[in-house]
């Protein structure tokens, strides 16, 4: 008699196209529904603050999914190499199925799943989180693409990736033994939601965590701000982009399942054609993300490019507190780093100018913003977050070159013209006219006065000056090089 079908979910909460929750369906055995906290395996980076605020979201969500079409979800806490190998004994599951991750936790994934073809179990393991996966998508000689031009044209042959699979009806829910159940724990029990002091009101005014959430941010996207989308995505003062950010990283939402829609709305005639090849061309980055860190799982660690090991980083405790909380006397980069903190999420354009403005201004280590933007974005990602830090230090693949350095105001001035982005975030500036909202220090002290603004006391004068920092950080390159030769 074949025993049941566990499934063991990770970065995949959601029941519609997740193919190790369909494929579990279709062996018509009963489904055993597992999540495991992993904070104990040596590959597995603990969660931020804000991730892990998002999961206790997403992990509700799923429980409720499932037990509406007959399932349940069970919680456990623990080491996979030690739980998963006892739970399918105690279960005598036969088949086990999960859907693939990328990073250092595919050792794991590879042991268990030995183990258990060893113990005569079958295990399965899937594509859910990527259009691409790390290997399918390949130059000619067979390598990963280091560039991302090349890599996006190369994936076209392949588009569109196949579609969604719908959620299943109905679960035959298999029955736990009661060693197993005795072990469970309640999703609160993870404490993963701040309580003294919560922070989190602003995180729960910005997200609604799980599938439907992310199926109704999905659907808004492409009812509002996708068309027009290409032209208007650098624009952190219009909201035009789609915040499906942590949806994708807890799986909320799978990358097909977006892709398609947009082709749909694209064929419908309700989006213009280039406004679909920009979004797709974003999810390109992510799973090309995904492969620089399948190739280099300790990628937010090490530099990709190594001569970067030999860069001359300044330690500066002070000017790290003042990015963090965002007072540096740059409003766009102080409020990109206030609306980190208050929402978890960042605009894209805001993370580029504030990442090149800690390592560049600041001449402070990637990895120290990585550390951070680690604890505190709710779609903090081992892939993206990592790949994007190297690419805007300049260590990284296909990297943004480090001479390249963004000017805070300018960029302000381009991005967010009418300064609304810098009012909302940066509320001690909201008085001053447009002209001034990105450059306070050259506001006269009339227009200061009746803007009710004291530099250095209600906001803080620029901790760097833009062209000695822009100076120093060049400097800083040519001694890499040095060093490095
Ligand atoms: C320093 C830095 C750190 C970053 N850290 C993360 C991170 O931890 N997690 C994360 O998901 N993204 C990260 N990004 C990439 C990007 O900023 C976010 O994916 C994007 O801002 C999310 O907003 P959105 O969902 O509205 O994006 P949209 O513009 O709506 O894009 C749709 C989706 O495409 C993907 N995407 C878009 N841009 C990128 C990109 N440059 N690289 C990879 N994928 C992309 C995301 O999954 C995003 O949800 C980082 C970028 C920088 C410069």
């Amino acid at each position: 008699m074949p025993g049941p079908a566990l499934v063991w979910f990770r970065e995949d909460l959601r029941v519609g196209d997740n193919p190790a929750l369909t494929h579990a369906v279709e062996t018509g055995a009963p489904v055993l529904c597992l999540y495991l906290f992993d904070e104990e395996s040596p590959e597995v980076r603990p969660l931020g603050g804000a991730s892990r605020w998002f999961l206790h979201g997403s992990l509700t969500v799923l429980a409720e999914r499932l037990a509406a079409i007959g399932g349940e979800l069970l919680v456990m806490r623990g080491a996979a190499r030690t739980v998963i190998p006892r739970v399918v004994e105690a279960s005598g599951a036969s088949h086990v199925l999960w859907n693939r991750r990328y990073g250092a936790e595919r050792e794991i994934d590879a042991e268990i799943k030995a183990r258990l073809k060893e113990a005569g179990v079958e295990a399965r393991s899937c594509k859910a989180r990527l259009l691409y996966e790390p290997g399918e998508v390949t130059t000619k000689t067979g390598g990963l693409y280091k560039v991302f031009t090349p890599y996006r044209n190369a994936t076209l042959a392949y588009d569109p990736p196949p579609p969604p699979l719908p959620a299943p009806e109905r679960i035959e829910k298999g029955s736990w033994p009661a060693a197993i159940r005795a072990e469970a724990i309640a999703i609160a029990d993870l404490d993963l939601e701040p309580t003294k002091p919560d922070w989190a009101a602003g995180l729960r005014e910005t997200w609604t965590r799980g599938e439907a959430g992310a199926q109704a941010r999905l659907a808004s996207f492409l009812d509002g701000p996708l068309s027009g989308y290409a032209g208007s995505r650098n624009r952190p003062d219009l909201e035009t982009t789609s915040m499906l950010s942590a949806h994708l990283r807890f799986g909320d939402v799978s990358p097909r399942q977006i892709v398609h829609a947009a082709l749909h709305a694209r064929d419908a005639g309700r989006i213009p054609a280039e406004d679909y090849d920009m979004l797709r061309s974003e999810l390109g980055w992510r799973d090309f993300s995904h492969q620089l860190l399948f190739a280099q799982p300790d990628i937010a660690r090490t530099n990709m490019m190594r001569s970067y090991d030999a860069f001359p980083w300044r330690q500066d405790e002070a000017a790290l507190a003042a990015w963090q909380r965002g007072r540096t006397g740059y409003p766009f980069v102080d409020a990109g780093m206030r609306q980190l903190w208050t929402t978890g999420f960042m605009h894209n354009r805001v993370r580029m100018v504030v990442g090149s403005f800690l390592v560049k201004h600041l001449l402070l280590d990637w990895r120290l913003g990585e550390d951070w933007f680690w604890d505190t974005l709710c779609d903090a990602d081992p892939a993206n977050n990592a790949a994007s830090w190297q690419w805007v230090a300049g260590s990284g693949a296909d990297a943004s070159p480090y001479y390249r350095v963004f000017n805070p105001v300018t960029q302000g001035e381009k991005f967010d013209p009418a300064g609304d982005y810098v009012r909302r975030w940066v509320p001690e500036l909201a008085g001053l006219p447009n002209t001034y909202v990105h450059r306070p220090w050259d506001a006269s002290r009339n227009v200061l006065e009746r803007a009710n603004v004291t530099l250095g006391r209600s906001y803080p004068l620029p901790i760097v000056d833009h062209d000695e920092g822009r100076r120093r950080a060049l400097d800083a390159l040519a001694q890499m090089k040095k060093n490095a030769a």
